[in-house]
């Protein structure tokens, strides 16, 4: 049997990079998942690579933002596997500039799709852990960033959205410890993701609400943040996946209210 056999995990954004990798964690661990993605095809290509892997995986498709969004997400895993015992609260996106520049448009998204989003989704499933208390302990992982923890020029918005994570982790692990469910945060370093590497090309970006906002950085900036990495190297998406899934294991069931950094030996 493998370790977690039988258990039920909710994973947003993740047609793509760690989620993606999150998602085919769990499932090859044993877990029934909901993918979600704002993006149907990444969606359903993760869902496909869970069932070719024999793993058990449903999409659930739509903007985190959205009103009632949380609801159908929360709703899918218990009417398509009967249950919720593992949320991840991974999409998401940057929208970089100088505090001078950043609109009220830019500071509102990223702290809608970063913090507003899982607050919604954990309140959305706090009825079902209420009513059914699980045998086993219930996990919530929720993905900030060292930015969250140590700022970074240039990202006002997104480092308050991940630090006010942290917050919202550590207060609910007080809140919900009553129902035996473990709540942590993994802040990532450096990840090889669409978000960090060198953009394809001149007008490369992602497609939110009807507008292309640039991601990436450039290849100049990505050799001088992999110089301050200890280990050497940018990590990739499956060992950021990895400190997610430890913090998803009845090893973990005595750790709540942590950040972990997963960050090749960064120290913030
Ligand atoms: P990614 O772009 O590869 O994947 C993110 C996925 O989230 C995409 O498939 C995207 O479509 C989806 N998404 C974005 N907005 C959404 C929305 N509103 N609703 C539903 N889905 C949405 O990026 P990634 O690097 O894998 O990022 C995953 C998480 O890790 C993010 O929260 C990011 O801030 C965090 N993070 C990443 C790094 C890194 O170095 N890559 C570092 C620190 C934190």
């Amino acid at each position: 049997m493998s370790k977690l056999t039988g258990r039920i995990a909710i994973v947003s954004g993740a047609g793509r990079g760690i989620g993606r990798a999150v998602v085919q964690k769990l499932a090859a661990e044993g877990a029934s998942v909901v993918v979600n993605d704002l993006d149907p095809d990444p969606a359903e290509e993760t869902v496909a690579a869970v069932k070719a892997a024999g793993g058990s995986a449903v999409a659930c498709v739509g903007d985190v933002t959205e009103a009632g969004f949380a609801e159908r997400f929360v709703r899918t895993a218990v009417d398509s596997f009967g249950g919720l015992d593992i949320i991840v609260n991974n999409a998401g996106y940057t929208w970089d500039t100088v505090i001078q520049r950043m609109t009220d448009e830019q500071w509102d998204d990223i702290l809608d799709v970063h913090l507003k989003a899982p607050f919604r989704i954990l309140r959305a499933a706090q009825p079902y852990i209420r009513a059914s208390p699980a045998e086993h302990h219930r996990k919530v992982v929720n993905i900030s960033s060292i930015a969250g923890l140590g700022g970074n020029a240039g990202q006002v918005n997104y480092a308050a959205a991940k630090a006010g994570l942290v917050g919202l982790t550590k207060t609910l692990a007080k809140e919900w410890g009553r129902y035996r469910v473990n709540v942590n945060a993994v802040a990532f370093g450096l990840i090889m993701t669409r978000l960090t590497e060198a953009p394809a090309s001149a007008d490369a970006g992602i497609d939110v609400r009807g507008r292309r906002i640039k991601v990436g950085v450039s290849a100049q900036l990505l050799d001088a943040m992999r110089t301050t990495v200890p280990l050497g190297r940018p990590g990739t998406p499956q060992e950021a996946a990895g400190a997610v899934y430890l913090l998803c294991l009845p090893e973990s069931d005595y750790v709540s209210g942590q950040v972990v950094v997963c960050g090749g030996g960064l120290v913030i």
